[in-house]
């Protein structure tokens, strides 16, 4: 698998669209890594997870041609994750060609009825699927196991693993600590790469709905995989790029930035 790591920021970007606080000054002047977009990643050519805002831009930064989607994989519907306007753009006049209608849209049940009611079905080249946790779904040549994430009471939020031959990876955005049955699900399997949200940082407050930096190594410590990245960061947390790198890199994390290739 090729990932892409399109996008490394939290909702409100970084830095953060109407902020002037002392970080978002610092990284609108140091710049390359420091700015830091919404969360997605592309896999190969065909496979995608999540429709965030800055879309367009992934798509003219990264050379990407979004006519080859094929399976298009929602975490959950806040709109970070889940820009449902984008999805006008998937038929003519906006687009034409499409390499492999229909694109085939997954998510929990928030997320297909957002994009049903706003797109009957039959109006759009997509095809929308309600998915079931832990139940593994066959996408072309790769498995992706939707897991329950730990951040939204109000919705079913998923976390993916996904499977190419003997390959796994954990793409664990968004997210908190993970409840006893994902861990316990989790524990069962070998990883080669774990992309974990990190939107708190080093903030000493406690992690429900997103992850710090020692909710990280814990998540770590109890999959084991050989690959740790971090990703989706808040401007809150005051550290730019170089000095994420100075806390997490002596403990074997690297820290994601828009448009890191990781090869697994
Ligand atoms: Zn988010
Ligand atoms: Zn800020
Ligand atoms: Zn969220």
């Amino acid at each position: 698998m090729r990932i892409q790591i399109l996008g490394t920021a939290a909702a409100e970007g970084w830095p953060a669209e109407f902020c002037a606080c002392d970080t978002c000054i610092r990284a609108r002047a140091a710049g390359g890594h420091n700015r830091r977009s919404r969360s997605s990643i592309q896999i190969d050519d065909i496979y995608k997870i999540d429709l965030p805002p800055d879309t367009f831009h992934h798509v003219i930064s990264y050379d990407i041609d979004l006519s080859n989607l094929a399976h298009l994989f929602i975490t959950h519907s806040h709109f970070d994750h889940l820009s449902v306007g984008e999805l006008v753009f998937t038929r003519p006049p906006f687009a034409h060609n499409l390499r492999r209608p229909p694109i085939k849209i997954y998510g929990n049940e928030t997320v297909t009825s957002a994009i049903i009611s706003r797109f009957p079905e039959g109006s759009h080249p997509f095809e929308v699927t309600t998915l079931e946790p832990f139940v593994p779904v066959t996408a072309d040549d790769l498995v992706f196991i939707p897991i329950t994430a730990h951040h939204d009471p109000h919705q079913h939020c998923l976390n993916y693993v996904i499977e190419s031959g003997p390959k796994r990876v954990l793409y664990a955005s968004d997210t908190g600590e993970y409840e006893q049955s994902t861990i316990d699900f989790l524990r069962k399997l070998k990883f080669d790469l774990l992309i974990s949200e990190c939107t708190q940082g080093t903030l000493p407050m406690p992690a429900h709905s997103h992850m710090s930096f020692e909710a990280v190594l814990r998540l770590r410590d109890i999959i084991a995989p050989s690959r740790t990245v971090i990703t989706h960061f808040s401007h809150n947390i005051g550290l730019l790029h170089d000095e994420l790198e100075a806390i997490a890199n002596p403990h074997e994390v690297e820290v994601a930035y828009d448009g890191i290739v990781l090869e697994c």
